[in-house]
């Protein structure tokens, strides 16, 4: 989008949020039915967005039903504010929702949307995360038809894909689903929890911010509603592993920036000038970065 661009919206009327109020409406009802039914993919009718499908149209029009002049928003994207896709939706909102408020800060949003990744610092009662999903139906790999799909979400028949996860057990000793793992709601629908790694899923568990995932291609509204069971499926003898960040010795790398030892780290892989490769990690939620490294530096360094 053009940095400079501004819509005519004294001419064209848009309404505030871009959506006409019955669209807002409608997309508020079906959020309120997921709500109602935690876990239940909610179908909806997914209005044209002005981007293409695929690049958070679905999350953002959940974001942009919830929206009011309040709000104060935060988006990221991998966990990163300033991503190319984070930029474009947070301008895109700007321009369409006069008034609203944009942050940075995790503390300071009352609505939060992301795309693969929760962010690290624990979201409160007060805030909503709304997350972008490109396939919401975990289903889709074992039952090709949706018909069938939903007749086994109804009868919580997930036989066959805990079969599929038995079989990697078989083939590689462990479960290899790093991303959109798995998750049952409250004790009954399993979920596709979007594209965050493993090691977010704990934090959808008993979450204390409401939790609405969104999926524009494929028409879907689905939530983990406050203090609400998130339980991956595992087997008794084979527990829910996260991302292990331990080295060859056994102990937890840390983000090359900021020190912490406890957030989700990206391996960043540079040129050592020699002609050879050199990872580092660093802390893949960069606001979480930043507030650690603010928290740790020396008031000298603040000063600089
Ligand atoms: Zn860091």
């Amino acid at each position: 989008m053009n940095p400079g661009y501004e819509l005519p919206q004294d001419e064209a009327a848009y309404s505030f949020g871009f959506l006409d109020e019955y669209a807002k409406r409608e997309v508020r009802r079906c959020i309120l039915k997921a709500i109602s039914i935690p876990g239940y993919q909610t179908p909806y009718a997914s209005r044209e967005m002005p981007m293409g499908r695929g690049f958070g149209t679905g999350g953002l029009q959940v974001t942009l039903s919830l929206i009011g002049p309040d709000d104060s928003l935060k988006v990221i994207d991998q966990g990163a504010d300033d991503s190319v896709n984070a930029v474009n939706l947070r301008q895109f909102v700007e321009l369409t929702c006069p008034g609203v408020d944009t942050t940075e800060r995790t503390q300071e949003a009352t609505l939060i949307q992301s795309r693969h990744r929760i962010p690290e610092t624990p979201l409160t009662e007060a805030q909503v995360l709304v997350l972008q999903v490109p396939y919401p139906d975990p289903l889709v790999v074992v039952e090709p038809s949706e018909a069938r799909r939903k007749v086994m979400h109804g009868e919580g028949d997930y036989a066959r894909l805990l079969t599929k996860l038995y079989e990697d057990i078989v083939q590689f000793d462990e479960i290899t689903i790093s991303h959109r793992y798995p998750t049952r709601i409250n004790g009954h629908y399993v979920i596709d929890p979007s594209p965050i790694p493993r090691y977010d899923v704990p934090q959808l568990h008993q979450s204390k911010a409401l939790v609405l995932l969104g999926a524009g291609r494929e028409k879907k509204i689905y939530a983990v509603p406050p203090y609400t069971n998130a339980e991956p499926l595992v087997f008794e003898d084979v527990p829910f592993r996260v991302e292990d960040f331990r080295d060859a010795d056994g102990q937890r790398r840390a983000c090359a920036r900021c020190g912490a030892t406890n957030s989700f780290l990206d391996e960043i892989i540079q040129n050592d000038g020699h002609g050879g490769d050199q990872k580092t990690w660093q802390c893949s939620d960069s606001d979480y970065c930043d507030q650690q490294l603010a928290a740790h530096a020396s008031p000298t360094e603040m000063r600089a």
